[in-house]
């Protein structure tokens, strides 16, 4: 679980999963505004797209039908949400994503 830049606090799954798609982050704790370190930015969007690409590709080498294809779509989704809470890291300071 990521831990405030700030104040040092661990935060919860729950408050992780909730500031997942925040570019700020507020810290339940002591208010004040993190934001995705720049290693685990880069690694978000490697972590978020390349899953999504490897379904594209498997699809094209299966036949599923369409409604195969969003169902796997969705359930790679909801573990890779599932799972950022544990990869999540958090900095003072917004840092480019390159
Ligand atoms: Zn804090």
């Amino acid at each position: 679980m990521p831990v405030c830049a700030h104040c040092g606090r661990t935060w919860s799954y729950g408050t992780t999963l909730k500031n997942a798609y925040h570019i700020t982050k507020t810290c339940p704790f002591c208010g004040r505004e993190n934001y995705d370190s720049s290693a685990i930015t880069l690694a978000s969007i490697l972590y978020f797209t390349l899953p999504i690409g490897i379904i594209f590709i498997f699809q094209l080498l299966v036949d599923m039908t369409i409604k195969q294809f969003f169902g796997l779509l969705l359930f790679l989704i909801v573990v890779m949400l599932g799972i950022y809470p544990f990869i999540a890291k958090l900095s003072k300071e917004r840092v480019p994503y390159w």
